[in-house]
């Protein structure tokens, strides 16, 4: 059985009812973040358990208003991660996911596949890898001659190419508040500009203090997305991450250029840096962005170069794993740093596939910033992460394709909630 909260009043620390508005502040099931994951699992733990009271709770004054709102908006098939992870079933299942979501509440969508294009010999062999890896993870695939690619795509210019048909494009943004719409007409409730400050998990329950005053809950779940591994750490638990935020930025093509690609075309990546390598995607509006490459981020939600904080910059530097992973990565790291500052690089890594793009062609769009966690050992977490508590479920590790899975993961969070309450 769930908790009541007016029945069991009694049990919960004296002081807090020194608060008058205490039992208004009393839940069942507490959300921190308005983001796509947050607002999934809010959707989700509503159905669930129908009648309980539930709050989401995020710090801006709206949804959406970070890594949810600045991503590339594509709703991923699921080409590049390993057989059996988080990922390879997440995505694959929130693309159809996504999909259905979209028909059902009129969210434009299109499905235009993408196009994954080798320039040279050595991509051609990683290309191998991963029409392997394609059918490990169960995608309908075609491989495509360099003449077969310049019949799909004249614009763009190969050695060959993997045609992947499901995937598809979206704006996230407009995903999540539906699924908040569904939380709220389910009787849940959305507070926005309040910062989620402090935590204390006691026996009973978790008490959440905020920007706006205290709240207490049954359960709480976060979806903190670039603030992860503070939440946990309010909890009193070492998270045995940091997260460390790459800035992706993007330009857009002048309008003349909406219908330069039919398809999304992405390179080949070298398999130990996989999130680098600059694409061209349409866009739900019909225009095309290029990007996102992957610069070291000053600040977490700094969508800007010159966006600096001195604690986030801190906890970054004088974490050794995080050290490590820079170091290691320092070559590959310097040269985005120099294709963030000067255009003609940036330029360089699209013209390799689509020669025709000069520089007048990059014109500015906003960038976003990746939560990318680093394991206290130094290494990139690559597959999603969570950590749990007897009354906490924490999602820590979720960047791409973590919005085309929100739906899978929000399942596997309330999942995770259910066991928690009967054990
Ligand atoms: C450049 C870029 C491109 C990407 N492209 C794609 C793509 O094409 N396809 C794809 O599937 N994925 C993509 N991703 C990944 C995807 O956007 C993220 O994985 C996803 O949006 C994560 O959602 P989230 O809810 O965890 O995080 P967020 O959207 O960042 O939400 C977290 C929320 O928590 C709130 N919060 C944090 N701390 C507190 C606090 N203390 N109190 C209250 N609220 C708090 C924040 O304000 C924020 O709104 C991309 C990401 C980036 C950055």
């Amino acid at each position: 059985m769930l908790w009541r909260p007016r029945a069991t009043a009694n049990r919960i620390d004296s002081s807090f009812w020194h608060n008058p508005d205490a039992e208004a502040h009393v839940y069942d099931f507490i959300i921190i973040g308005g983001g796509i994951l947050g607002l999934s699992t809010a959707m989700q733990l509503i159905k669930a358990y129908p009648g309980r009271r539930m709050l989401v709770i995020e710090k801006e004054s709206g949804p959406a208003q970070h890594q949810t709102g600045h991503n590339s908006g594509v709703i991923h098939a699921g080409v590049y991660y390993t057989p059996g992870s988080h990922k390879a079933r997440f995505c694959l299942e929130g693309n159809r996911a996504t999909k259905a979501f979209c028909e059902e509440h009129a969210i434009p969508f299109a499905v235009c596949g993408k196009l994954l294009v080798a320039t040279n010999e050595l991509e051609l062999q990683r290309m191998q890898a991963l029409w392997e890896r394609t059918a490990a993870n169960g995608l309908e695939r075609e491989w495509l001659s360099a003449e077969a690619l310049r019949e799909r795509e004249p614009n763009i210019t190969g050695v060959g190419g993997i045609f992947v048909p499901s995937s598809g494009i979206v704006d996230y943004a407009r995903v999540a508040a539906a699924m908040g719409e569904r939380f709220e007409a389910a009787g849940g409730e959305l507070r926005f500009a309040t910062a989620v400050t402090g935590l204390e998990e006691r026996r009973e329950e978790v008490v959440v203090e905020t920007s706006q005053g205290s709240f207490t809950t049954r359960q709480l779940i976060s979806c903190a997305g670039l603030m992860a591994d503070r939440v946990v750490r309010m909890l009193g638990v070492k998270p045995g991450f940091t997260i460390c935020p790459f800035r992706g930025e993007y330009y857009r093509l002048p309008p003349v250029h909406n219908d330069i690609v039919n398809h999304l075309i992405y390179p080949i990546p070298d398999p130990s840096m996989p999130f680098l390598g600059v694409h061209l995607t349409r866009m739900i509006d019909g225009s095309v962005t290029v990007g996102p490459n992957a610069v070291l981020a000053f600040k977490r939600e700094g969508y800007h170069k010159r966006d600096v904080s001195l604690r986030d910059s801190l906890t970054m530097l004088a974490n050794p794993g995080v050290l490590k992973v820079l170091m290691a990565n320092l070559r590959p790291g310097m040269v985005e740093m120099k294709n963030s500052l000067f255009k003609k690089g940036y330029l360089q890594q699209v013209r390799k596939y689509c020669p025709s793009l000069a520089l007048e062609d990059l014109q500015p769009y906003p960038a976003g910033v990746r939560a990318q966690a680093v394991s206290d050992d130094g290494k990139l977490i690559d597959d999603f992460r969570f950590v749990n508590t007897k009354r906490t479920v924490n999602v820590c590790n979720a960047p791409s394709p973590a919005a085309t899975s929100a739906i899978p993961i929000g399942a596997h969070v309330v999942a995770k909630v259910k066991e928690l309450l009967e054990t």
